[in-house]
């Protein structure tokens, strides 16, 4: 816990993230969810209305998104690049300096060195799609908190939903952990392929990660392999 945090207030923080995601949920016509826990995850996706979802819905009912803090820091909400039919989804974090000013996601060093790995693949950029768990930068690139999570990851499950990628890739040890709801460090989930709602997921390290550490080439470009041979590309 950071200095200055309470315990009250990281559950008040909880407390307001579970309200706006209700309130999301009921802006967009969910009216109820199964009872069963180990439904519940699969059960919000199936409620949501499939055939009037696409990009651009999702876009229009996020609007000028106020569900958590995140906007009030935020130049650009960054919501992800990409085609619709895109065969791989990457995703990161949250937005970054670069990100924010743009309204792209990645697009810094980082940003450099991912479309890089995408070329390796035999892919280019404009053929995968790339977005991040949260679509406003976090103040001073802090983790976002689990409210700010529970606010915004409905609009990366839809952007799942109407993208239905081949597979996705999670970029790092965030949006590993969010997606797959694991604490496990990134280490011990890279390497091999998770299911996401009946989708492959490959998490491995974020790119910023490679900047910092490029021992972590090798690794990064053996489980980019393992997506490649499941696409039927040859490495
Ligand atoms: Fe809305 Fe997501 Fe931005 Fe929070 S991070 S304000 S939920 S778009």
């Amino acid at each position: 816990m950071q200095k200055g945090e309470t315990i009250e207030g990281e559950l008040l923080e909880i407390i307001r993230g579970l309200k706006a995601y209700m309130t999301y949920q009921a802006e967009i016509g969910v009216k109820g969810f199964e009872r069963s826990n180990s439904k519940s995850a699969d059960s919000e996706v199936n409620l949501l209305d499939k055939d009037r979802l696409t990009l651009e819905t999702i876009i229009e009912r996020m609007g000028e998104c106020t569900r958590c803090d995140l906007h009030k820091g935020r130049r650009r909400i960054v919501f992800g690049a990409g085609p619709e039919n895109a065969e791989i989804m990457f995703v990161g974090e949250a937005p970054g300096a670069e990100e924010d000013r743009q309204g792209v996601p990645f697009v810094g060093r980082a940003g450099q060195l991912l479309t890089k790995i995408v070329t390796a693949m035999k892919y280019s950029r404009q053929e995968v799609y790339i977005t991040n768990v949260n679509k406003c930068r976090p103040p001073k690139n802090r983790d976002p908190r689990p409210a700010e999570v529970a606010a915004c990851e409905p609009f990366l499950m839809q952007q799942i939903q109407v993208i239905k990628p081949k597979v996705i890739i999670a970029l790092g040890r965030w949006a590993a952990q969010t997606l797959l709801k694991t604490n496990t460090a990134i280490g011990g989930l890279r390497g091999k392929f998770h299911d996401y709602h009946g989708i492959p997921l490959m998490p491995t390290y974020h790119p910023a990660a490679i900047l910092r550490n490029p021992n972590l080439r090798r690794p990064v470009w053996d489980d980019m392999q393992k997506v490649m041979k499941l696409l039927g590309k040859e490495p």
